[in-house]
């Protein structure tokens, strides 16, 4: 099979690789749709921690695919020509944050296209212990894969919007219009918000977001952030605050933004080496905020967000800026670098549609 094998900085090779087979309790998919995230650009830089120098693997944890092989013994009514969205993350299955359901939290995770061979080829094989804590999930033909694809990094949304408890009062604020930040959008219009502002500077992300239903875009380079949230809440600040952009100045002015009693996500990682913010400690006293963070996402919030596609509840098709062969895939990357492309797929066995 052909795979796109990174073999070090900058050094990602789209060769001939010998295709998987199915052990017992396995499965081996043709790969229909693999996007390519953040995650992947960091990895192709050669600044992943699991990306130890010398380390050769096939990146790709975005994935959607069918099932061309099965190995003995797999339960839970699957057969081949099966389209199926995996979870890309399985725990230990014993430490604390496993047994409480949070397996991105694990210490000694595994991961397809991280700490395994992923899905930047035309076949991937998903381990035993996938199947058997239900990272596989079907879907219907119905729907486009590469759409589905993006389910997980939609469910890392959910869960950052998760301890944010939107409701139907709540003005959100993100800060950040990235393919993140449009999401978030996505996800607090599913979640019932009243309005919800964007702040972003460029001008093609904001319209992005505008037209993935955010009620109010402010270009920050151009209009005064705070003036506009004033504005648009009768001077009382967000209700919820996502930090989607990893930029200090953003998680720096979050406090200042919220309303007595807000709720403030720092979606965002920052650089590892300068992982330092100045936050305005009486701002949180005195109006009682909560701050948050979260990372990656759990199998149970890959399940809930492939519910809300599954039930039309939210569309992240329009997400899709760009499809490549796998034979692009440097092409592919270079489209995600330029920050102008939402989600980019690879579609390795010929999925529908081109770039
Ligand atoms: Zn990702
Ligand atoms: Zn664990």
């Amino acid at each position: 099979m052909i795979a796109a094998v990174y073999y070090g900085p900058e050094d990602l090779r789209v060769e001939q690789r010998p295709t998987p087979e199915a052990g017992a309790g396995e499965m081996v998919l043709r790969v229909d749709y693999a996007s390519i995230c953040a995650t992947d650009l960091r990895i192709l830089r050669g600044a992943h921690r699991k990306y130890s120098p010398g380390t050769v693997r096939v990146p790709g944890h975005e994935v959607v695919g069918t099932i061309a092989e099965l190995g003995s013994g797999v339960s839970g009514g699957f057969h081949a020509g099966q389209r199926v969205f995996v979870a890309p993350n399985v725990g230990c299955g014993r430490c604390r944050p496993c047994q409480r359901g949070q397996n991105n939290l694990c210490a000694s995770y595994d991961a397809l296209g991280i700490t395994l061979d992923g899905a930047f080829a035309e076949f991937v094989r998903v381990p035993a212990a996938f199947l058997e804590q239900g990272n596989v999930m079907r879907f219907d033909e119905a729907l486009d894969g590469a759409a589905v694809a993006l389910a997980e990094p939609f469910a890392c949304v959910l869960r950052g919007q998760q301890g944010l408890r939107i409701g139907s009062e709540d003005v959100v604020l993100i800060l950040g219009a990235g393919p993140i930040g449009v999401m978030h959008v996505l996800a607090a219009r599913a979640a019932g918000a009243k309005k919800i502002l964007v702040s972003e500077q460029s001008p093609e992300r904001l319209r992005t977001a505008a037209a993935a239903g955010a009620d109010r875009v402010v270009n920050f380079r151009q209009e005064s952030l705070p003036d506009t949230v004033a504005g648009e809440t009768d001077g009382r600040g967000a209700d919820v605050i996502v930090v989607a952009a990893g930029v200090h100045q953003a998680m720096e002015e979050a406090p200042a933004l919220a309303a007595i009693g807000g709720r403030i996500n720092l979606f965002a990682g920052l650089p590892s080496s300068d992982p330092e913010i100045r936050l305005d400690a009486n701002l949180i006293h005195y109006k009682e905020l909560i701050v948050t963070g979260t990372t990656g996402c759990s199998t149970g919030d890959c399940r809930r967000s492939m519910e809300l596609i599954r039930a039309g509840k939210v569309d992240l098709g329009p997400l899709v800026s760009g499809r490549y062969p796998l034979d692009r895939a440097m092409e592919a990357f270079a489209a995600v670098r330029t920050g102008n492309a939402l989600k980019v797929v690879l579609h390795p066995s010929g999925g529908k549609g081109e770039s």
